[in-house]
């Protein structure tokens, strides 16, 4: 994916609105790909702050096919990113140690970019719903589907614990 920079590179100050549509495989965190369901669409603004930096903001969402960690069902997952990022037009590839990416000619490439600030918004719990039931852990059903008749396995190590009151709490109600 890149953006095209010859004429905002040319004066400082000039602001450049365009909008990229790319179709891409997928988006990736934590070694877990997303296969993308749409190309992305993405909203780039350039703007030429001067001393050859030109400021990069990107914004979008990418829409994502995505296996819910809970129940194992496949399900749709948006992803909204956004990002800014300083380039300046210097040879030499790009370097995880300077705050600055680095361009020559005139197109930015913004793979990296837009593919870090998608997969960083990519959720800790990868969930088809925040409220997904799950499987039973007996017989497999999908309880978001249809329930079944498994008895809860209850460990009795624990069972004395459902009769414990917890004194301090009435305490602090009463206060
Ligand atoms: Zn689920
Ligand atoms: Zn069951």
């Amino acid at each position: 994916m890149e953006v095209r920079v010859s004429d905002v590179k040319k004066w400082v100050g000039r602001e450049e609105a365009t909008e990229i549509q790319e179709a891409w495989p997928e988006v990736a965190s934590a070694r877990v790909g997303y296969p993308l369901t749409d190309p992305a669409v993405v909203h780039v603004l350039v703007r030429n702050t001067g001393g050859g930096r030109l400021v990069v903001e990107v914004k979008g969402v990418l829409e994502a096919e995505a296996v819910c960690t809970r129940c194992a069902e496949p399900f749709h997952l948006s992803l909204p990113f956004e990002a800014t990022e300083e380039f300046r037009e210097e040879a030499g590839p790009s370097d995880e140690n300077l705050d600055y990416g680095r361009y020559t000619g005139d197109k930015i490439n913004l793979d990296v970019m837009v593919a870090d600030a998608a997969g960083a918004s990519v959720p800790i719990a990868v969930l088809c719903h925040p409220d997904c039931l799950g499987l039973c852990p007996v017989c497999g059903t999908n309880r978001n589907v249809t329930s079944c008749d498994c008895a809860v396995a209850v460990d009795e190590r624990w069972a004395p614990l459902a009769d414990l009151t917890w004194p301090d709490d009435t305490d602090h109600a009463k206060n």
